[in-house]
């Protein structure tokens, strides 16, 4: 095993670092190391894994979709992307003409900063269009490596050294209506929102504050753009998050979860809006292939067949429920919906905590010091759930920091 992270050292780039564990395989929520030895898999490959690892469903329709066409480009049309866009469209929700579909345009891309290049490209097109020249995201906001995806991404550390941009953003605080309101007048293109911020911590805003963006853009005609890279396809416990809120956007990002492991992301843009693009204006070679379209529409199917919604969020409540009912100097608190959550701690201890998690064999995310997130298969089971509550308390005493002279007994 230490073989294995020596050779990846010395083969990749060193953007990530050296992982700690290489996994080997998986089944359901367990994966094993390449010792061999087992953990509960409480991250999913960051909120992507939502049927677990080998479901059957997700293996039949890979297996057979690449034994039959595994590829075509966009010089051509193949039918998994056909359902695929019509599924999610349904899922979206009907435009009121009573035939059953959603109003939404569909584009697929591999990948979730892809799908918001779409949707950046798409309100570049309207604010072109109708006069107006910048765009609203979040503090500590995420959408993205790639430069455009980058330039709304309000975490300063990850975007400034790569700027300037060449695009006017405006950042504000994350969850402040007032500052929201305050920074979009009719010059405004779009406004780029999470409805909970993934990768500053599973950060929820204010009850309501989604809806006051959708008003805000609604009287002031920018577009309202929501990001739900990882938080669509069933993380809080709905389809989409923004259903949590009726607060629908004009355009709307998903991935992660979508393809269950195969790489695939989406952008839908509403009404007008998804008519934006002329012939010629945007494209991807492999953006909804044929693997990745079936194994898409194989989640679909087996959240919708397994009531996996449902059990997102009631196994999601027994979690929280476990986490909250923990007295523990270290831990200060539980944030997030459905099984979508992040344990709070009172002190920058969530890489020694990650890390005792492991030893103790849980998978968790230290995604900021102070907080670990839990994204775990939308499969989860109440007792895996209890499982890991249970033995947290020993992890936190694992990782607490070691007693200075002071305050040893
Ligand atoms: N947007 C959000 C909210 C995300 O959480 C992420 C990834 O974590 C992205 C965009 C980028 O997605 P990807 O890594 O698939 O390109």
């Amino acid at each position: 095993m230490r073989y294995l992270r020596e050779r990846f050292e010395a083969a990749f780039m060193p953007n990530y670092g050296v992982p700690p564990l290489p996994l080997a395989r998986g089944e359901g929520c367990r994966v094993w190391d390449a010792d061999g030895r087992e953990y509960l898999d409480l991250i999913a490959g960051i909120a992507v894994t939502s049927l677990g690892h080998g479901h059957p469903a997700l293996v039949e329709a890979v297996s057979s979709q690449v034994a039959t066409l595994a590829h075509t480009s966009n010089l051509f049309l193949h039918e998994p992307e056909v359902l695929l866009a019509e599924r999610l469209r349904e899922l979206l929700g009907g435009d009121g003409d009573g035939d059953g579909d959603g109003d939404g345009k569909v584009f697929l891309s591999n990948s979730g900063t892809e799908a918001n290049e779409c949707a950046l490209k798409l309100a570049i097109k309207y604010g072109k269009a109708n006069g107006r020249t910048y765009f609203v995201a979040a503090e500590n906001g995420f959408h993205g490596r790639s430069m455009g995806a980058l330039s709304l991404t309000g975490k300063a550390a990850i975007r400034e050294p790569f700027g300037p941009y060449g695009i006017d953003v405006r950042f504000v605080p994350y969850g402040d209506a007032g500052a929201l309101k305050a920074a979009v007048d009719e010059n405004c293109a779009a406004v780029f929102l999470e409805p909970t911020q993934g990768e500053a911590g599973v950060v929820p805003p204010p009850d309501g504050y989604f809806a006051a963006a959708r008003a805000i853009c609604d009287a002031t005609g920018a577009l309202f753009v929501a990001d739900e890279i990882q938080s669509a396809i069933g993380r809080t416990g709905t389809w989409f998050a923004f259903q949590h809120e009726n607060a629908r956007p004009d355009i709307l990002t998903l991935a992660k979860g979508l393809g269950g492991g195969l790489p695939i992301g989406a952008c839908v843009a509403f009404g007008p809006h998804g008519g934006l693009f002329a012939k010629g204006d945007h494209g991807s070679t492999f953006g909804g292939n044929p693997v990745s379209a079936a194994a898409a529409l194989a989640v679909l199917t087996t959240i919708e067949k397994d009531a996996l919604l449902a059990n997102a969020a009631s196994v999601g409540e027994t979690l929280a429920g476990g986490l909250r009912a923990i007295d523990h100097p270290l831990l200060g608190g539980v944030r997030g919906r459905g099984l979508w959550r992040a344990a709070v701690l009172t002190g920058p201890h969530a890489p020694a905590v990650e890390a005792a998690a492991r030893d103790a064999g849980f998978l968790i995310n230290a995604v900021a010091p102070d907080a670990l997130r839990i994204a775990p298969p939308l499969v989860l089971t109440a007792g895996q759930a209890r499982s890991f509550t249970a033995a947290f308390p020993s992890i936190l005493d694992a990782a607490a920091p070691a007693p200075t002279t002071e305050n040893r007994a």
